[in-house]
């Protein structure tokens, strides 16, 4: 065994000792060596499981769990079938598709970028934040031209399928956050409404690697038909992805607003760290949503996704619809989390 690996055994059952000494864990530790050697990567709905084949393809090779999950959410930005991230995400009001990422790695690092426009692959232009800049969040055209400097090409993101349903949503112009929804193209017959097509998702994607390490990484078109310039909560480290390396990661998806007024993502990660699994995390979670606007709460979806230390995982949800995609060394599986509704 290195003396890299032996050190990392000894710090993680010596801390968990001590924690359990407090009564801050129940149950039982998992020894370092049962940590090491099972990389796990986890997200957000039906597409989940596409993206999670991109960061099992490294994850397996024994690469970092930064690298693994920037290489997941890469493929549903770059799919234009899917209307809720990257390419192809419906647009804002003025039908402008403006796409909100970020990524944090294990060192507390992170990077993001907030309404950017023209760029296939906000995760990756958020990685260089990271990567490359004294900073943590670029915006706006001052992202844009950051992706161009650093070799980005400017690209249209607006398919016609996209553009089609933002000029029906024109003929009415009511913006309505649409709940329960998987980001296929909407199948109109089954459920016939205007604007054709239904409205927001996000990717959120959890992963350890090989050596223990968690990276996280998030990335949407936002709310479908939003007032141009605004943000929601993907991009907001603490809100919409949270990583610490001693505790474990989360995510959410649904209406960002709702997410950021509780930091949704960094909540769910102190709530692990006094010792929640991680459903029961995620509930707390959505359950501080209710408790804030209980009407409110009913009519929209949110859910969180959370993956600790030991490589358990969890998620819950306000409302039934919200699914996740898990990929380890043994299962690659679809998970339907409990919801409040
Ligand atoms: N959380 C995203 C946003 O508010 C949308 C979603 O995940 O449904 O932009």
């Amino acid at each position: 065994m290195s003396s890299r690996r032996t050190f990392l055994q000894n710090a993680v059952v010596g801390s968990a000792a001590v924690l359990s000494g407090e009564k801050i864990f129940a149950g039982p530790v998992k020894t370092m060596e049962a940590i090491l050697n099972n990389p796990i990567v986890i997200s957000t709905w039906d597409f989940g499981k596409a993206a999670n084949v991109g960061a099992w393809e490294i994850l397996q090779k024994g690469g970092r769990a930064v690298d693994a999950v920037e290489a997941g959410v890469r493929i549903p930005e770059a799919d234009g079938a899917n209307q809720s991230v990257g390419y192809g995400g419906l647009p804002d009001r003025d039908g402008r598709v403006t796409l909100d990422a970020c990524i944090m790695d294990e060192f507390y690092n992170c990077g993001s970028v907030m309404c950017l426009e023209n760029i296939m692959h906000p995760i990756s232009v958020a990685r260089l934040v990271m990567d490359k800049t004294p900073h943590v969040i670029l915006a706006g055209d001052g992202a844009f031209q950051f992706a161009l400097a650093n070799g980005f090409k400017k690209e249209n993101l607006l398919t016609p399928e996209s553009e089609k349903a933002w000029k029906e949503w024109l003929k009415t112009a009511k913006y309505e956050p649409i709940k329960n929804i998987e980001n296929q193209l909407y199948d109109k017959k089954k459920d016939p409404m205007p604007g054709g097509i239904k409205n927001h998702d996000t990717i959120g994607m959890l992963a350890i690697d090989a050596a223990g390490n968690f990276g996280g990484a998030c990335t949407t078109s936002g709310m479908a038909y939003k007032i141009h310039g605004r943000v929601g909560d993907s991009p907001v480290i603490g809100a919409g992805l949270y990583v610490d390396n001693e505790v474990g990661a989360a995510t959410a998806t649904g209406v960002g607003e709702e997410v950021i007024r509780i930091v949704g993502a960094h909540l769910i990660v102190e709530l692990m760290r006094q010792g929640y699994s991680p459903e029961a995390a995620c509930k707390e979670g959505v359950e501080r949503i209710i408790k804030r606007n209980p009407a409110k709460a009913k009519e929209i979806q949110v859910g969180f996704l959370a993956l600790n230390k030991k490589g358990e995982f969890g998620a819950y949800c306000l409302q039934k619809g919200f699914t996740y995609a898990v990929r380890n060394n043994k299962e690659e599986k679809m998970y339907t989390p409990k919801s409040i509704y």
